[in-house]
């Protein structure tokens, strides 16, 4: 099934937000009249369509103790069992954990659910991840946690400086915005990051600071303003509150540009020309991201941004502000309906007794919490020492993406009662459920997401969800009305949830005077109204309520673009909080025992745990299996080479993965992606090896600074495995199911990669192979999945230590096993997979696969990974063109080869791979060593 209606949408992945049109039966484009990207898409948006087809793990029905059973039965159950809990230990022995993932929707109802009616606040979302400390930091200077600006603003900046974000990757879209903007008219950019990202592609100046020094460069920078007369005296005065304890402290910690140097490890040079650049640009605009947020000090690296906006008076107006870009699709929409532990409802807080009374009249609230509740990290570990006893996690998958996933996979198993709510059950959390309960997924179900500048879009659903999937707004409410509060939960559908969250948000609100999160506009919205809603911006207070407060600071048609130009904030007295940042290193420095940092984050095509986009072929052709990057100096050192397989190891877990290579790094620095799982890889989520630190004021865990140590691993064999669909006979292992329950093993390393056809698995070992002849074909066949009545194909080359075969069941190709002795060629993954689910009568095929090449065909020059997964174009097509002269630009490159030229995602690599195959020989690595050293 894909699409059975044309209808306007929005996109399940990134922050940015972007508008889609679904059109049936399957085709996925831009919305060009969303405000959010105007029609563009990036690679994974573009391959959405791709994404709808349910593989054989997709959750059909509920299931209780992994049998199926009715909703009646499996509703019922979790009902009781969280009554019976909290009747017997009290409210705070059960929890939510969320995501942002959620629709508003289902966050409003989870959160008023756990918050109003059970009494606790027990309720945390994967965005403790993502954006926490960005709220911290917001609440803490505005008073209340609001993004000031809007996107528009990238297009009129003439500065923007993006801080611990790789845009041109994570947020492609915003980021394409942003390179027009420089074309047109000249932005310059800066990117503060540690290792040269494609962002940097496009910057005028990167800074290649030390992991988690962010902090000092920007007190060094407030320092530098007010030293150069650039504080915005008279509205500092007459808006803002703290700056000379703020500037003190910035003194103290990085007085001087010698003293910032020291701390950030960057040249003096350079640090001076970000601050002149800095100081003499009005309109400047500062993203940050996970960069700045996944820190034990993250809060204030935000404060330390912050400040600097505030100094200058250069926020809320065009081109100008402090600008917190989220990871996630629905990241801000959960924090307007508090499904953070630390916050109520509708921005309303807990230090507030006020607020909380609010909340309580406003729901009818039989026991509403009054306390905050546990954060991500100290609610797993209050599910590990037993004081959480039932746990209902919800369209995430805490035992891949949290710090130490090995000790929250361990908490879990453990805990007396675990409801999981997804769309798929082969999930690492999903398999450790006592129920499980079937979601409806994008695509399916209806409500609204707001992006990172304040937008409130529709999510719509155009098609029917699968088997007896259902919304998780729809189980919350159900689960309500069995723990006796239907009345208050009685929602025909998401649009009477979304009225009465825009009704609280207006509650005793004065037209958004008292909280800036106001959409009491949306308020009365009809069910057609909510249907057809258009993209809005918050805040929306309704004109009524406006009209009735005098006292207003901006009309509703102005605050609805940027907020906080003429002050305004929302404090008591009004006024911005400047915070004084003292620099503090990371929370574990890096020792002789782990001597090297590991950084983890997110690459171009793939999302959170690849539970869509891993089901891609054409998304998984640009980074097709987990890799950790050394810079060369430290990969020499630890005697490791390009592809060899390296042992990465801290003090909470290890992981086997390849080597890359890459000067891109910072010296002293590897970097891992978090998407990989147990699901897709032997080596497991990279967030095993993270650690248990957190920031203090936000509780966000610190995923890119942890100890690490490394030691190469020698591979004895290296193999490929291709496993076809099974055709006809109701068997659903392999079939390109993207994290179905089969994998090869254990005891050697494996990579899961989705090929037209099937699926196919990149295998290393470092025990030798089993001895050729029977031990090595029974090895062989567990990996086929042969039947036993099934044919084999087998080849041998005993002297070269190269072995193949291929499995052949109702007359095609199964499956496909090469493997070979010491790094013996394997041909390309593409080629074999050409082969499967083949007929295998025909001669040409029989002898092709064994050949690992058509037949009579000579061995094909290989295009290398993927660069544009648009138009399929490898990165060796793209160096061999470069190489014989065919282009010599990225417009070259469009028009002869067509990559670059549909979502633009790769423009940024495309312009590296020029420069790289351009650049004098020996050139590019030689600049990007001195660089290093320079910044080390
Ligand atoms: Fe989706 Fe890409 Fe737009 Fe993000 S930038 S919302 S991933 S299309």
């Amino acid at each position: 099934m894909t699409i059975a209606t044309r209808l306007r949408t929005t996109c399940p992945y990134c922050g940015v937000g972007c508008g889609i049109i679904a059109t049936p039966p399957g085709t996925i484009t831009g919305d060009p009249t969303h405000p959010a990207n105007f029609g563009r898409l990036c690679s994974k948006g573009a391959a959405l369509a791709e994404t709808l087809a349910d593989g054989p793990d997709r959750l059909l029905r509920p299931r209780i103790r992994g049998r199926d059973a009715s909703w009646g039965e499996a509703l019922d159950l979790v009902a009781a069992r969280f009554e019976e809990t909290v009747a017997r230990h009290g409210p705070d022995s059960v929890a939510f954990y969320v995501s942002g993932q959620f629709l508003t929707e289902d966050y409003y109802v989870a959160n008023k659910l756990m918050k109003g009616f059970i009494g606790s606040a027990n309720i945390d979302t994967n965005s403790r991840l993502c954006m926490a400390s960005s709220v911290a930091g917001h609440v803490r200077a505005f008073g209340e946690d609001v993004v000031p600006g809007c996107y528009e603003d990238l297009e009129l900046a003439d500065l923007v400086v993006l801080v611990g974000s790789n845009a041109a990757w994570c947020h492609p879209v915003l980021f394409q915005r942003l390179a027009a903007a420089k074309q047109a008219r000249g932005t310059r950019i800066v990117v503060v990051e540690p290792r040269r990202t494609a962002t940097c592609e496009t910057a005028d100046l990167h800074l290649p600071l030390r992991a988690g020094t962010d902090v000092a460069l920007f007190a060094g920078l407030l320092v530098h303003l007010a030293d150069h007369g650039r504080i915005a005296r008279e509205w500092v005065a007459r808006h803002t509150s703290g700056l000379g304890e703020a500037l003190a402290t910035a003194r103290e910690t990085a007085g001087s540009p010698a003293r910032v140097a020291a701390i950030t490890g960057l040249a003096e040079a350079d640090i001076a020309a970000f601050y002149a650049m800095f100081a003499a640009t009005g309109r400047t605009v500062t993203i940050y991201s996970q960069g700045v947020n996944q820190s034990s000090s993250g809060t204030d690296k935000v404060n330390a941004i912050v400040n600097s906006h505030l100094a200058t008076a250069r926020i809320g107006r065009p081109g100008m502000g402090p600008f917190s870009v989220t990871g996630q699709p629905n990241a801000m929409g959960g924090r307007e309906v508090g499904g953070m532990a630390n916050q109520l409802a509708a921005h309303m807080g807990f230090t507030d007794a006020d607020d909380i009374d609010r909340v309580r009249r406003f729901w009818h609230a039989p026991r509403i919490a009054s306390h905050p509740g546990l954060k991500a990290v100290e609610l797993f570990d209050a599910v590990a020492a037993g004081r959480i006893k039932a746990i209902w996690i919800m369209a995430t998958n805490p035992a891949a993406s949290m710090p130490r996933g090995g000790a929250v996979q361990a908490a879990l198993e453990h805990c007396p009662f675990v409801v999981v709510s997804d769309c798929w059950d082969s999930g690492d959390t999903a398999r450790l459920a006592h129920v499980l309960l079937p979601a409806a997924g994008w695509g399916e179900k209806n409500g609204t997401v707001t992006n990172s500048e304040r937008r409130i879009s529709r999510q719509r659903a155009f098609r029917t969800p699968p088997g007896e999937a259902r919304p998780d707004w729809w189980m919350l409410a159900e689960v309500a009305r069995r723990m006796g509060w239907g009345d208050a939960f009685a929602y025909r559908g998401p649009a009477d949830i979304f009225r009465e969250h825009a009704a609280l948000s207006a509650f005793e609100n004065e037209g958004g005077r008292r909280r800036a999160f106001d959409i009491g506009a949306l308020a009365t919205l009809t069910d057609a109204g909510y249907d057809a809603m258009e993209p809005v911006r918050w805040p929306f207070p309704s004109a009524a309520a406006v009209s009735r407060t005098a006292a207003r600071a901006n009309s509703a048609a102005e605050i609805r673009g940027r907020l906080f130009a003429d002050g305004g904030f929302f404090t008591p007295d009004r006024r911005a909080r400047f915070v004084a940042t003292a620099w503090r290193p990371p929370a574990v420095a890096p020792d002789d025992a782990y001597p090297l940092v590991l950084n983890t984050g997110r690459v171009r095509d793939q999302w959170h745990t690849m539970s869509r986009t891993g089901r891609v072929p054409r998304l998984m052709a640009h980074v097709d299996a987990p890799f950790l990057a050394l810079y060369p100096d430290d990969a020499t050192w630890f005697g490791l080479a390009d592809g060899d397989l390296a042992r990465v190891e801290s003090r909470f877990g290890d992981a086997i993965l390849p080597v890359r290579v890459s000067a891109e790094q910072r010296p002293g620095s590897v970097f891992a992606p978090m998407h990989w799982n147990d699901a897709f890889s032997s080596a497991g989520p990279i967030g095993r090896l993270v650690g248990d630190a957190v920031d203090p004021v936000s509780g966000q865990p610190e995923l890119k600074a942890t100890p690490v140590r490394v030691a190469p691993v020698d591979a004895q064999w290296h193999g490929l495995l291709l496993r076809g669909r099974r055709r006809g006979n109701g068997d659903s292992d392999g079939g390109g199911s993207g994290g179905a329950g089969w994998s090869p093993g254990r005891g050697f390393y494996w990579a899961r990669m989705p090929v037209d056809g099937g699926e196919a698995f990149a295998l290393a070992g470092w025990d030798d192979l089993p001895e050729p002849g029977a031990a090595l074909d029974g090895w062989a066949a567990a990996l086929l999945g042969a039947p036993p009545d099934g044919e084999r194909l087998e080849y041998a080359d005993r002297r070269r230590g190269s072995f193949r075969y291929a499995s052949i069941a109702k007359g095609q190709v199964e499956a496909i096993l090469f493997v070979a002795r010491h790094g013996g060629g394997l041909p390309s993954r593409g080629t074999l997979a050409a082969f499967l689910n083949e007929d295998a009568a025909s001669s040409q095929t029989r002898a092709g696969v064994l050949a690992g090449r058509p037949r009579g065909s000579a061995p094909e020059p290989s295009d290398g990974p993927v660069v544009c997964s648009c138009f399929s174009v490898g990165l060796h097509a793209l160096t061999r063109a470069i190489a014989a002269g065919d282009v010599a630009s990225v417009a070259e490159i469009g028009a002869a080869m067509q990559a670059g030229t549909n979502c633009g995602s790769c423009v940024p690599e495309l312009a590296k791979i020029l420069r790289d195959a351009l650049a004098p020989a020996g050139g590019r690595m030689a600049s990007a060593a001195a660089e290093g050293r320079a910044a080390g």
